[in-house]
């Protein structure tokens, strides 16, 4: 196996003494044996294997470690990237992912009226995360002197999606910064919290009524009029004038940021973000494989720390020569090649000098590319087939549905995993909830080769002729609920394999120890909720 087990990537844990049965005496196939030997000439995917129990298990959930070391120093507590997608992996997402310990991909379909790509917006989301603080938000709701009280609550109550301004994914908003014409392009006139309204009568009453005026704002201090506050000035401000909100505004008299205690007191609870040494979010972008200088010049100026080299084949001459390029200018930087399915693919990427790549090829669950042009891979065959070959980090990406299938790719030899579909889920990936006759909540979620976020132009490299589609996926709340519970049915399935990182996982999977069996249909059926009528 090329030098498969010899990068460590996973930081720390001393390996394991812990006694396992001898191969032997195990049930089942070694993932050589499963996918080499009795798979040779056969494509499996998650649902057409189990990973067997490893009969007795000797760790605790608190001896778990998910951590994963993508290269370049990008260490992630969690193995999750989120993907370079416009219905994903904008600054909101990124921010939400990071804070969770893992790392998003800020893509490149931002576009104008006209179609045209947009690579200012691409560059103001990267510098968005890399400038985000906690408990600053950046664009507030904001409301008019002339509303009603009332209306200004309603305004608030229909905003779901869409700001910095919902980390908790509950609870509606019922404090308004005050601006001349209620946008954020005006000056601030007052504000409105809780405290300024009480009776139910007061809804009635116009906003500029009661709100605090501008003058009382800055005799409380919950005024400053400088652009670069520090969250540590934020926090000794509020502390020293003994006040729960603090809008930082410019000399213009323009809003800068909202800062509130309670959204500072909560984020202090991610101590397992990705951050840089400057302690700022970690976040990376893409770029194609056609016009790649400007932006790869912007992006890394404006702070990010690596780049995807974003193509559905990553071998093309275009993502040969975006390589090359990126090699030659960026080599201190995380890169990331792909995307690739077989072993050959995995050990040129790594004679090009990639840190890590995007592993599978038309899986993922908005793809069409296996029918439209008949080449691809199935993911968890191609995931086995790419780890045993190099030595860089693979991210498993596209098919994922749950914990189940990142255990399953961890377990082939994954060191993280690529999330498009389960992301564009969370109230903080783009774009709007909508709610269904029946009252589900759903949210659009499209693939970048879709006819419709291709806009007539190829991106990806995937031609015209669209290799994705458009739909709507069930909502699955705040990135700060959902991908806690992600983890932990993941952390439930190393310890059911008796692993306490990804390490051992790796480890125990080359050395035979880790076993498979294939999944007949019957049994497929059996694995799924049944027989409930
Ligand atoms: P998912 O999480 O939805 O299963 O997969 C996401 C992955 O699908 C992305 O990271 C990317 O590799 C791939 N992808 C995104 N859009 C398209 C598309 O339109 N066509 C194809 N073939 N793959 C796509």
């Amino acid at each position: 196996m090329a030098g498969s087990g010899s990068r460590a990537r996973v930081s720390s844990t001393k390996r394991s003494n812990r006694r396992r049965p001898a191969k032997g005496d195990l049930p089942g196939l070694s993932a050589e044996e499963f996918f080499l030997k009795e798979g040779s000439g056969k494509g499996y995917s998650f649902d057409d294997f189990n990973i067997l129990d490893s009969i007795e298990t000797e760790i605790g959930l608190d001896q778990i470690s998910l951590e994963t070391d993508l290269g370049k120093g990008v260490k992630l507590y969690i193995p999750v990237v989120a993907a370079p997608m416009d219905t994903v992996s904008e600054a909101n997402l990124s921010i939400a992912i990071a804070q969770q310990g893992g790392i998003s991909v800020i893509h490149h379909n931002q576009r104008d009226a006209d179609n045209r790509f947009l690579l200012e917006e691409q560059i103001s989301e990267i510098e968005k995360v890399k400038r985000h603080q906690s408990g600053f938000i950046s664009q507030p709701m904001t409301v008019a002197p002339g509303m009603t009280i009332g209306e200004a609550r309603e305004k608030g109550k229909r905003f779901m999606v869409s700001s910095e301004r919902r980390p908790s994914g509950s609870g509606i908003i019922d404090t308004f910064p005050v601006t001349r014409d209620g946008t954020l392009d005006s000056e601030l006139v007052g504000f409105l919290t809780r405290d300024c309204y009480f009776e139910d009568s007061d809804l009635d009453l116009k906003v500029g009524a009661k709100m605090y005026s501008l003058d009382e704002l800055l005799r409380n201090g919950m005024v400053i009029r400088k652009s670069n506050v520090t969250e540590k000035q934020a926090r000794r401000q509020m502390a020293d004038r003994r006040i729960r909100h603090l809008l930082a505004i410019t000399r213009a008299g323009k809003i800068n940021y909202l800062v509130t205690r309670k959204d500072m007191v909560k984020n202090a609870r991610f101590p397992h973000a990705t951050r840089d040494d400057k302690g700022r979010l970690r976040v990376l972008f893409s770029v194609d494989t056609k016009d790649f200088v400007e932006p790869l010049e912007r992006g890394f100026a404006a702070g990010a720390d690596g780049v995807v080299v974003d193509t559905s084949q990553g071998l093309t001459m275009y993502a040969k020569k975006t390589m090359r390029f990126i090699k030659n200018h960026y080599s201190d930087k995380l890169i990331i090649g792909g995307n690739i399915s077989t072993s050959a693919a995995a050990r040129k990427l790594e004679k090009y000098g990639m840190d890590a790549y995007r592993c599978g090829q038309g899986v993922g669950s908005i793809c069409t590319t296996q029918d439209t042009i008949g080449v691809g891979r199935a993911g968890a065959t191609a995931i086995y087939d790419c780890a045993r070959a190099s030595r860089l980090a693979v991210i498993a990406d596209g098919g994922i549905r749950g914990g189940g299938d990142i255990v399953k790719a961890l377990a082939l030899g994954a060191h993280a995993v690529m999330l498009g579909n389960l992301l564009a889920r969370t109230d903080e990936s783009p774009g709007e909830l909508v709610e269904t006759a029946s009252g589900e909540r759903m949210k659009k979620y499209r693939g970048m080769g879709s006819l419709e976020a291709m806009g007539g132009r190829s991106i990806r490299d995937y031609g015209v002729q669209a290799q994705g589609v458009t739909g709507y996926v069930r909502s699955k709340g705040s990135v700060h609920s959902f991908v806690p519970g992600l983890v932990n049915s993941v952390m439930k399935g190393l310890q059911a394999l008796n692993c306490r990182n990804l390490r051992e996982l790796h480890d125990y999977m080359r050395k035979g120890l880790i076993r498979f069996e294939s999944r007949e249909p019957g049994a497929l059926v059996e694995s799924k909720p049944h027989s409930l009528n």
